[in-house]
Parts: C-alpha cells; structure tokens; sequence
C-alpha cells in the first residue's frame, strides 16, 4: 500500500441541488429592477411623511405618488387606498371595520384565504352568524349558490379574485349583482391577493366596496399591502390617525413606491399572463409525461384558471413527505395539507372540494414572472425522483 492509498480521503461536501422555486403563490422574488430602486431609495434622506419638513415632504410626495399610480392600476382615486402591512391586514380592517354592522349575517365562500376565515370568526364571536357559500369540485362559486346563501340581513359579503391555492378565478362580474340584489344593505369585500395584475379586470370598477391586495405577490417587497375601499371603515387601530384616520402608524413611503412600482411593471409586462401561463402548461405536461396518474386540481387551464397556479392530486403517498422530499431535492412547492399529531388532514379548501387525504399528495407548483423553462422541466423531474421511492415506502399502508 502506498501513502497515497494510507491517507484518508479528504471529505468532499454533497454539493446541494440548485434551488428550483415553484412557490410563487407564496411570495415571489422582488423584480430586480424593485430591488434596486427600493435599495436606492432607503438610502435617501426621507422623513416622516407627516412631518412639516423638507425630509418629511419629500416622503409624503413619494407616499402620495405611490398611492395615486395604484389608485389608476385600480381604477379608483387616491384618497379610496389605505396602505397596509399586507393582505392579512387589508381583509382584516374590511371585514372587522364594518363596526356599524356588526349584527346580522356574513357570508363567505367555502375557499377562503385564512384571513377571512379568522376574521370571519371573531365578527361570530361578536355576534354575527357566519354562512358559508359551497364550491363546485373545482372551487367556483356559483351564483345560484351564492343566492341561496344570501339573505336579506346578510351584512358583509366576502369572495375571491382567484383562489390561492388551486388558482380558480371567480366570476365576480356575475357574482357581486346576485349579492346586491338579494343582500342590499351588505358590504361587499374581494380578496384580490393573487389575481391583483394577473385577472385582467379593473378591481375598483367591479361594484365592490372593499379590495385586498397586497405587494409580495407580485414581485413586490413583503410587508406592504392596500384596501381599495369606497365605504367608511372603524380603523383596527388607530394611532396617530395616519391613513385619513383609517391605519394608524408612519407610513412606509419608500415599501409604498416599490409596491406601486412592481405593480406599473407587472402591468406593463403585457405579456407575462401569457408567459406564465405557456410556463404553467409545459409544467403540466411535464409532470403528466413523468407521473401519468397525476390529476390536476381545479379548473382546466384558460381563463378560470390563474395562468401561475398548477396543482396536482398525486395517488400513492401523502402530502407532507412529499413536499419535505421536494424541499430536500432542492424544490420550493406547497401543499396545502399537513401532518397535525401523526393524521393527516387537508385545507379547508381541498375538503371544501371534496377531497380526502386518502386521494394523495397534493402539492402547488407555482411560476412567476421570472421563472425559466429550465426551471420547470427541472422541477417536474425532481418530483417525479421524489414520488417513486415514497410511492415504494407507502405502498400497502
Ligand atoms: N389572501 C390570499 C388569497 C392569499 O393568497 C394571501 C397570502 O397568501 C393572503 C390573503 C394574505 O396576504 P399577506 O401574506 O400579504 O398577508
């Protein structure tokens, strides 16, 4: 044996995966050209937007700017956008700043984001009855179900854009009608978190009275949101009465510029519906040419369908090894299902489909804006090596 082979070999560390993201209806990466005005823009020397001074008027300018280029993107006035932390907050101060109305009945669809369904919660525990509006298998509200939730003393009305987790966009033009004929005295909120710039509708023109977007969903930074709203709302909190008194607390003027900024850009990106969704479909087919049994959850692909969100039903194995696996390989996806005390269980908006965590894994792979083909034919390969070795461990179980 020589002294090369006595010496042991030096320790060479795994080189990890690179990352694939495919989780951009989680949050998305700021859009570069955000990242370095954003950067550029901290570093001025701005104020307190409701301070007197030079430094202060120069952040109110920035301030009012941002809002009045959102309230155009909208379709509504400047003085009708609240700034917020982000769409928890914009859903929460629509449906908990309802006060006068704090009697009678809110209706909800069984789809939901958690903000709504929490707010909703605390508005019963004050006493308001909470209805429920059921969801076609692919998670459309209909407007017969909807008018047969609804009632006279219905009071605030809550429905989505587009679906978070299986991307279904609702027909909110023929939705908010049956709502104001048959619920006249209601208020009516949308959650427009993930449709904001990807539905091609003007959101203050749809006849609603209150709006939820939000910035990190659409390549703008995390921690800044707006409520579009028409209607007067009880501020959640006050404080200094920033806000025309409806969000108390300073305003962060250089988030609201990168917030309005990624907004005029995804806007201007007149192509990028169609790019994501030629992305998504390519990801279908990927993932159907490596897993022939996987069946897509939700509307078809075309106009119901966010052109981002592909969301998969895959048999054999469940959800949670599944999107751990995917994290291992290096595969940022989500499931919208988890392991509670060694049961699994799924959303309440995969139950409200009808779906059982007996079906499968589910897992939400998601493109943005920036997401390469590469990346998708990437992603669907390192899911399929993810499933068939779970598939061989959950076999007979
Ligand atoms: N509504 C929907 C449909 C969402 O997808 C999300 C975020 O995932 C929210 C509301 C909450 O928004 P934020 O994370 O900005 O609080």
């Amino acid at each position: 044996m020589n002294a090369a082979d006595a010496s042991p070999s030096p320790a060479v560390a795994p080189t990890p995966p690179l990352p694939i993201y495919l989780d951009n209806g989680g949050t998305t990466a700021l859009d570069p050209e955000v990242h370095a005005g954003l950067c550029a823009r901290l570093a001025l020397p701005l104020g307190n937007p409701n301070a007197a001074h030079g430094a202060g008027r120069a952040a109110r300018e920035m301030l009012e700017t941002a809002r009045s280029d959102l309230a155009t993107l909208l379709g509504g006035k400047p003085e009708e956008v609240v700034f917020t932390s982000g769409g928890t907050e914009s859903i929460t101060l629509a449906l908990l700043g309802c006060t006068p109305v704090r009697a009678g009945r809110v209706a909800l669809s069984a789809v939901e984001h958690s903000a709504t369904r929490t707010a909703a919660e605390r508005l019963a525990a004050q006493g308001m009855v909470v209805d429920v509006v059921p969801v076609t298998p692919t998670g459309r509200v209909t407007p017969e179900a909807l008018a047969a939730t609804l009632r006279p003393d219905t009071r605030i009305v809550s429905l989505m854009l587009a679906q978070n987790e299986i991307g279904t966009i609702s027909d909110l033009a023929s939705l908010i009608p049956v709502a104001r004929r048959l619920s006249p005295r209601a208020r009516i909120v949308v959650d427009a978190v993930q449709g904001f710039t990807k539905v091609p509708v003007r959101l203050a023109a749809l006849g609603a009275d209150c709006v939820a977007i939000t910035a990190h969903k659409l390549h703008g930074p995390v921690g800044i949101g707006a409520l579009w709203t028409r209607v007067p709302l009880t501020p959640l909190f006050k404080g200094g009465g920033q806000e025309r008194g409806l969000r108390g607390g300073t305003q962060p003027a250089v988030l609201a510029w990168a917030f309005a900024e990624a907004a005029r850009r995804a806007f201007a990106d007149v192509d990028a519906s169609a790019r994501m969704a030629a992305l998504r479909n390519r990801l279908i087919e990927e993932v159907r040419c490596h897993l022939p049994d996987a069946t897509l959850t939700g509307e078809p692909p075309g106009p119901t369908r966010l052109p981002n969100n592909a969301h998969f039903c895959i048999p054999g194995l469940p959800s949670e090894p599944l999107i751990n696996a995917l994290a291992a390989a290096g595969v940022a996806a989500s499931a919208g299902a988890a392991c509670s005390t060694g049961k699994a269980r799924i959303s309440p908006t995969l139950q409200a489909l009808g779906r059982r965590a007996e079906d499968g894994a589910f897992v939400r792979l998601t493109v943005g804006r920036f997401t390469t083909e590469a990346c998708v034919v990437e992603g669907a390969a390192r899911l399929a090596a993810c499933v068939e070795p779970l598939r061989r461990a959950y076999a007979g179980r």
